[in-house]
This record gives C-alpha cells, structure tokens and sequence, in this order.
C-alpha cells in the first residue's frame, strides 16, 4: 500500500487553490498559480502536481480527449 504517491491533478485554469485533498495529506488552504511557459506547478506541501490542460503546452497530451468534448459540444450548440 503506498500513501505518498504523489497526486496528479488536470486543471483548466491558471490559478488553483490546493488543501492536500483528505485524510493525511490535508493541509492549509493555498492558492498557486501555473507558470504559463510551464503548464504545471507542484503544491509545495502534498507535491500534488496540477497539471494545466486547456493550454498549448498539454495539447498533446489532451489532444484525444478535446477531441472528443469539442465534438460533443458542437453537437450540443
Ligand atoms: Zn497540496
């Protein structure tokens, strides 16, 4: 059983606020926002790492799964 993996989380925008999710990881509160050049930050407490996906910098990463949702969502319109 490992416990201190740490998290990786997919976020659409810049700043992001992080409290080490429950349990032991739990921490204050803390606002952090994503270098833009970097598309990613670690949370200096729990090392979550917030990965920014709505940016240029993870297209390639998220490319399948916007794929998907744009197509939807033009569906949807
Ligand atoms: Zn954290």
């Amino acid at each position: 059983m490992v416990t201190n993996i740490p998290e990786t989380k997919f976020v659409t925008t810049h700043r992001i606020s992080c409290d080490g999710g429950e349990g032991a990881l739990g921490h204050p509160r803390i606002w952090l926002r994503i270098p833009e050049h970097q598309g990613w930050i670690e949370c200096p407490y729990c090392d979550c790492r917030f990965i920014l996906t709505a940016t240029e910098n993870v297209q390639i990463t998220m490319r399948k799964k916007s794929t998907e949702e744009s197509r939807k969502s033009t569906t949807e319109k």
